[in-house]
C-alpha cells in the first residue's frame, strides 16, 4: 500500500502541467465567453464558457500516473516482485548496470560444509575445530554460519558456551570460550590447500585461537537454478552484469566463470560495495543492486534501484525499493519488463490526457462553430470528460495482462 500511494517522479510532469493548466483553461473560458458575447449571443457565450470548464476537468491527467503505478505494482506482486516505491519502478527502466552480490543472491545461500581440518601440531582434532567454530556461529545470521552449525549438529557435536560474541560484517565472527578468544572468518594468509579449495569455487573460513591459525572449514553453495539464464536475459536487454562480493578472489573467479560474467569485484567490505557503485554512477551508469545480506545494505541504498531477496536479511529488505519473493532471480528480469511496461503505459495515459484536452477544449470553446455550426452542450462536454477518465483507467488495466 505504501508503493501504491507513493509518487513516481514522472508524476511531477503531470503536477507541473496542472499548475499551468488551470489558469489557461479559465483564460480560454473567459475569452470564449467574451468573443461569443461580442458576436451577439449571451446564450452561446454561457454554453461555451461552461463547456470549456467542464471538459477541461483534469481528472484524466491526475489519474494517468497513479492508476498505472497501482495496476503495475499489483501485477508485480502476483509475479513475485514486491515494489515498495514507485520511484524504483520508474528508475529500473533506465538501468544500465546490474550489480549482483554472490552469496545468497547468485547462490542459493544455503552452503554445505565440504571439509573441516585442523592444522598439524595445534592440539585440535578436526571435530573440536568444527565444534568450536559452530559454537561461535550459533549467533551469526550469515549463511556460512548456518552451514557450520548444521554440520556440527549433524555429527552430534555439543556446542560450547560463548561469551563476548561479536559479528564483524564482511570479515567473520569472534568470541571467547572458557576465557580463550577465538576468531572465525576470512583466512588472513591462505595456504596452498586453501587456495586450491577456493579455486574450485569453495569459500574457506579459518579458525584462529588467540590470533594463531588452528584450521579451516570449507563450504560450497550451489548456484541458483536459473542464475545463468537470468544473466543471459539481462545481457540481451543491454544491461551490464557485475558481481560484487565480500568473498575472496579465487572463489569469485570460479563462480563468475561458471556464469560467464567477466566483471567482478571480490574481497569487498560493505562500505566498498557502496563505494564501487558510486564509482559506476559517476562514470554515468545507472545502477541496480541486488543483494541479501547485512553487508549489502549500504550498497542497496547507494544504488539507483535497490533490490533485496526476500530470503535475505531484514536490513537488506528495509533498504531496498524492490524485494524479490523467495529470492527468485528470474523475477529480476520480470521486474525490468514490468518497469518498461508500466512506464510506457504511463506515457500513453499522459498522451491520452493531453491530446484529449488539446482537442476537447477548443471544440468546447466553439472553434468548430464557424465551419460546422457545432457548439458542444455542457452535457456532452461532461460525457466526454468522463470518457477521458475511463479511457485512462481502461488503458492502465491493460497492464494486468502484460506477460512478464
Ligand atoms: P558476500 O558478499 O559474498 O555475501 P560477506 O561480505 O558477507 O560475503 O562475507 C565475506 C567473507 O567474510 C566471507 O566469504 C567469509 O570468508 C567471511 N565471513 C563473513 N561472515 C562470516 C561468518 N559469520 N562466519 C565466517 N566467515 C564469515
Ligand atoms: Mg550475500
Amino acid at each position: 500500500s505504501e508503493a501504491q500511494r507513493s509518487r513516481a517522479p514522472v508524476q511531477r510532469l503531470a503536477d507541473v502541467v496542472s499548475g499551468y493548466f488551470v489558469p489557461t483553461v479559465v483564460l480560454v473560458a473567459v475569452t470564449a465567453f467574451v468573443i461569443w458575447l461580442l458576436l451577439g449571443s449571451l446564450a452561446s457565450a454561457v454554453v461555451a464558457a461552461v463547456s470549456v470548464l467542464i471538459i477541461a476537468c483534469p481528472c484524466a491527467l491526475g489519474l494517468a500516473t497513479p492508476m498505472s503505478v497501482m495496476v503495475g505494482t499489483g501485477h508485480g506482486a502476483r509475479n513475485g516482485i514486491l515494489i515498495r516505491n514507485a520511484e524504483s519502478l520508474e528508475r529500473l527502466e533506465k538501468v544500465t548496470t546490474v550489480v549482483l552480490d554472490k552469496t545468497g543472491t547468485l547462490t542459493v545461500g544455503k552452503p554445505q560444509v565440504l571439509a573441516f581440518k585442523a592444522f598439524a601440531g595445534v592440539g585440535f582434532s578436526d571435530d573440536l575445530l568444527l565444534r568450536t567454530a559452530a559454537s561461535l556461529e550459533k549467533y551469526s545470521e550469515h549463511p556460512i554460519a548456518a552451514a557450520i552449525t548444521n554440520a556440527a549438529i549433524g555429527i552430534s557435536l555439543q556446542l560450547l558456551k560463548v561469551d563476548d560474541f561479536k559479528s564483524h560484517t564482511g570479515f567473520g565472527v569472534s568470541g571467547t570460550i572458557d576465557g580463550v578468544s577465538y576468531w572465525l572468518g576470512k583466512p588472513e594468509i591462505p595456504g596452498d590447500d586453501v587456495s586450491e579449495l577456493q579455486k574450485s569455487g569453495q569459500t574457506v573460513v579459518e579458525l584462529r585461537k588467540d590470533d594463531k591459525p588452528i584450521g579451516y572449514i570449507s563450504v560450497a553453495d550451489a548456484l541458483k537454478p536459473m542464475a545463468k539464464e537470468t544473466i543471459a536475459a539481462l545481457r540481451s536487454q543491454n544491461v551490464e552484469v557485475v558481481i560484487m562480493t565480500g568473498d575472496n578472489e579465487n572463489t569469485t573467479r570460479f563462480i563468475a566463470g561458471q556464469l560467464g560474467i567477466s566483471r567482478y569485484y571480490a574481497g569487498l567490505l560493505p562500505g566498498d560495495k557502496a563505494l564501487k557503485i558510486k564509482e559506476l554512477q559517476q562514470a554515468g551508469q545507472i545502477v541496480a543492486m541486488a543483494g541479501d545480506g547485512v553487508n549489502d545494505a549500504p550498497a542497496l541504498v547507494q544504488a539507483d534501484v535497490g533490490i533485496a531477496m526476500a530470503t535475505g536479511t531484514e536490513i537488506a529488505i528495509q533498504n531496498a525499493g524492490i524485494t524479490l519473493l523467495k529470492g527468485d532471480l528470474q523475477a529480476l528480469v520480470k521486474a525490468f519488463k514490468l518497469s518498461k511496461a508500466t512506464m510506457s503505459n504511463i506515457r500513453q495515459n499522459l498522451f491520452f490526457a493531453f491530446v484529449y484536452n488539446l482537442i476537447g477544449v477548443p471544440i468546447a470553446a466553439g472553434v468548430l462553430f464557424p465551419v460546422f455550426g457545432l457548439l458542444l452542450s455542457p452535457m456532452l462536454a461532461s460525457l466526454a470528460m468522463t470518457f477521458s477518465s475511463v479511457s485512462v483507467i481502461t488503458n492502465a488495466l491493460r497492464l494486468r495482462s502484460v506477460k512478464l
